[in-house]
């Protein structure tokens, strides 16, 4: 092997190879291994366990009462029934698959510009969309990055929250702590009383796990007539300073801090009796996290808190605008090879019996019925779909997309009457952050919103509105 490089199908290898390599036969062969995991006929395939993993669902379901494994989980979801699941990704796909045909078009036209003549195929797609990517919304990374210090992060998410709901958060260092890098801050309501502890831990360590969460040593609750507030962690793994440079954010990260903050305020904010009723369904619990990260990338709000390291000066309107721009590119693909898979789960997962189902050809035709284009691959194939045959999102993976639906909805009524109007953040406190699980999802958004999720909002924010 001297002299040579070993490619993997992990993700720091494979999609850098993809977006990068010139051989385009080498392309081909490394996708194709890809999107053959556990599908080759040998002791690895997949395809007879998860025909049993199916079979076994579909019959627990029905020994429970329910027609199919689909009906069972989604009882205690927010979206209740699987018509409500295909409803919303029936929203959505029709309007994302024009805007990936046109993408297509798009790259193809790049490759003729090259002078070749071939069709675009999957494994043409990363590569091709690097190149517009590059020659459209070149972003610098590092020119982006200065703006982004870690403390100025942290201290504009908590002004957000300040300007929000009034909360205040004070460094306490007389504390204990389980470790010398986390900071411990007391938060305060508007009125100055005691909400809650919140811990933060930002830096990598050799005995952490990769990540970012949200977590708590204490939940609020109702004692003998005492509320007892909560005890509240964020844990992340940001590059730490180096020399004289701080630990600066890449724009991702700066989402991630955002995220995990709204998860820390709807711990922070609750205020029910039962700790039992704390957790919310996986299809709702993410809406309180992304929705924070709207105002990370409002102009009005990145201009208090992005300042560059060395000189001060407030992020540029150019730069602002760059970023706004690169928000929607290539979004049609993204959107499209996500839902394939969410059609896919539910296909799977909605079978009233599993009996002769050649694991393939089902899959062919589930994708079949939603027209996904060749050029395109669901964003995973069933023998290596590990979040619904080996994690806990069977008739769950439409959940990402289901949050995203709900928090950009939830953001347009803020939208609507100025990002940091009180009354919208009152009420949006009063009908979701503070009630836990004690009532059912949709009642609470409808409380908030005043109607049932819309999906237009999301259209418009990923460029799929015609
Ligand atoms: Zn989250």
């Amino acid at each position: 092997m001297e002299g040579k490089w070993v490619f993997t199908l992990h993700a720091p290898s494979i999609w850098p190879f993809l977006s990068y390599a010139d051989n385009r036969d080498l392309r081909r062969q490394i996708f194709t291994a890809y999107i053959k995991r556990g599908d080759n006929g040998n002791e690895q395939d997949n395809k007879a366990t998860l025909i049993r993993i199916a079979a076994l669902r579909a019959e627990r379901a029905k020994l429970l009462g329910y027609s199919d494994h689909a009906r069972f989980v989604l009882e205690e979801r927010m979206a209740k029934t699987p018509e409500q699941v295909y409803g919303l990704l029936n929203q959505l796909w029709k309007p994302a698959l024009a805007v990936a045909k046109k993408e297509a078009a798009d790259l193809q036209a790049m490759i003729r510009q090259e002078g070749r003549d071939f069709q675009l195929e999957p494994w043409d797609w990363w590569y091709y969309t690097e190149k517009i990517r590059k020659a459209r919304y070149d972003l610098d990374e590092n020119e982006v990055r200065a703006y982004f210090t870690l403390q100025n992060v942290r201290q504009g998410a908590f002004q957000v929250a300040n300007k929000l709901y009034g909360l205040t958060f004070v460094e306490r260092t007389d504390l204990p702590k389980y470790h010398s890098e986390v900071q411990t801050f007391e938060v305060k309501d508007a009125d100055g009383s005691h909400l809650g502890v919140f811990l933060v831990d930002f830096h990598p360590r050799a005995s952490k796990r990769g990540g970012a969460w949200s977590s708590g040593y204490r939940r609020q609750h109702f004692q003998a007539g005492q509320d007892i507030r909560p005890i509240v962690v964020n844990v992340c793994n940001f590059t730490r300073p180096s020399g004289d440079t701080p630990a600066l954010l890449r724009l991702e990260e700066v989402e991630t801090l955002f995220h995990e903050f709204g998860h820390g305020l709807h711990s922070l904010l609750s205020r029910i009796h039962y700790k039992s009723l704390g957790s919310v369904p996986r299809d709702f619990v993410e809406l309180p996290s992304q929705i924070m990260e709207h105002w990370a990338l409002e102009p009005e709000v990145l201009k208090t808190y992005a300042k560059h390291w060395q000189t001060g000066a407030p992020i540029p309107d150019e730069l602002i605008a760059k970023i706004k721009a690169a928000e929607r590119f290539n979004q049609g693909f993204a959107t499209v090879e996500y839902l394939a898979a969410s059609f896919l789960d539910m296909d799977w997962h909605t079978l009233a019996e599993v009996k002769d189902v050649n694991a393939m050809s089902f899959e062919d035709a589930a994708l079949k019925r939603i027209d996904l284009i060749p050029q395109i691959v669901s964003r995973y194939r069933s023998p290596y779909f590990q979040h619904i045959f080996a994690g806990g999102y069977s008739a769950g993976y439409y959940s990402y997309i289901w949050s995203e639906v709900l928090d950009t909805d939830a953001f347009g009524a803020f939208k609507d009457k100025g990002i940091f109007d009180a009354a919208t953040a009152l009420s949006f406190r009063t009908n979701i952050l503070e009630k836990g699980g004690t009532r059912e999802a949709m009642d609470m958004f409808k409380a908030f919103r005043g109607r049932d999720p819309s999906v237009e909002p999301l259209l418009d924010k990923r460029g799929l509105k015609n």
